[in-house]
């Protein structure tokens, strides 16, 4: 089937059989990945290899670690905040959806933060302009989800925040496109959408930034011990970083972010193609300018044929179509993974549905 969930979503076939291949006897060493201690060299080759690839694919240098954590992207709207708003500061946050809202929300439970800009009122149809952020220049940071993966809206910027610290939630939209990695400061993003299986947070920090975390925070909170003991603080979760690392090295042979960003591209603007021909009939959620490549949400003309639709979709294999509930109608998650022919079999779908039903 095309699996258009938004998460945990599609893996390409090829690293599902590499895979399988070595599920039982991983490279000769006669076990499983699953079964290897990670105190083993061939567990910390693993760990060290998705390290570097994903730097060599972000482009990043020695100034930066990436860490492996558990706790999802939602253990890191905690743990910034815990770590980064120390008394008497205050942290800027982007609000422009449900996740970043989520994300403002645990921090004010820590810290006091203040909302950059919030454009709930238009139903976070769009990203604000630069000239939009109310930015405080003596922030501890400013905070921005890059990809807002229910209202299919992406950032297509880099905000200006003059020296103040820039953090990104990238969960859904991390290595799918050519970007300076190097203006943020702190990135995190639950593995299981662009990355490989749930269960590991990837997260990249600015290496000066570890010098910040304050020793009194729980360990399993510190970066700053992860970083020391390579992801290895406590047992990882191994066979999710295993996936990680094939992932990011088929992401290299696909051609890297360049490629990566064009095929994205391409595959999305055949899915709003069809919404901007449709005479009215799809209508999409975003404004054009805002539109995110990864997840398209589109309503139809009714309740009704959101059923019908999802129900024929369903028949033809395209499945996890149906939207959140809070922007209603249809979203499709066509994250790097998700194949042309996929987007392009919906597509033609949509355009006979249309026919159908129009
Ligand atoms: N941030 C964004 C942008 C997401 O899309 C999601 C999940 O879909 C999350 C955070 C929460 O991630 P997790 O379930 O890994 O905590």
């Amino acid at each position: 089937v095309f699996n258009f969930n938004p998460g945990p979503s599609t893996l390409p076939l090829s690293v599902l059989q590499e895979a399988q291949n070595e599920l039982i006897d991983y490279r000769g060493c006669g076990m499983s990945v699953m079964e290897m201690s990670h105190r083993s060299k061939d567990f910390e080759a693993i760990v060290h290899s998705a390290e570097n690839t994903f730097k060599e694919l972000a482009g990043i240098g020695d100034d930066y670690r990436v860490l492996f954590l558990q706790g999802g992207a939602s253990l890191q709207f905690d743990m910034i905040p815990m770590t980064f708003l120390q008394e008497g500061k205050s942290a800027d946050y982007v609000v422009t959806g449900s996740f970043a809202e989520k994300a403002y929300k645990e921090a004010k439970k820590i810290g006091t933060v203040k909302a950059a800009a919030n454009l709930a009122e238009e139903n976070h149809r769009r990203i604000p302009q630069q000239d939009e952020l109310e930015l405080d220049p003596s922030a501890a940071y400013v905070h921005i989800t890059t990809n807002n993966t229910i209202f299919g809206t992406q950032w297509h910027y880099t905000p200006q925040t003059n020296g103040v610290p820039l953090v990104a939630d990238m969960s859904s939209d991390i290595l799918s496109r050519p970007m300076d990695y190097n203006q943020y400061d702190l990135i995190y993003a639950g593995a299981q959408k662009n990355l490989g299986p749930s269960g590991v947070t990837v997260v990249v920090i600015r290496q000066e930034l570890l010098k910040q975390v304050p020793e009194t925070l729980p360990s399993m909170l510190r970066y700053d011990l992860f970083a020391k003991n390579d992801s290895l603080y406590n047992t990882p979760p191994a066979f999710g970083i295993y996936m990680i690392d094939l992932m990011l090295e088929w992401l290299k042979d696909a051609g890297g972010l360049e490629a990566m960003g064009r095929h994205n591209m391409e595959k999305a603007a055949l899915i709003y193609h069809a919404i901007d021909n449709s005479n009215g009939f799809y209508s999409g959620h975003a404004a054009k300018d805002s539109r995110s490549q990864m997840n398209i949400t589109f309503r139809l003309p009714s309740e009704e044929l959101d059923k019908a639709f999802i129900q024929e979709a369903a028949a033809q294999n395209l499945t996890g179509l149906k939207g959140h509930r809070s922007v209603g109608g249809m979203r499709a998650s066509v994250y790097n993974a998700m194949s042309r022919e996929g987007c392009q079999k919906l597509a033609d779908f949509m355009t006979e549905f249309q026919k159908k039903n129009g």
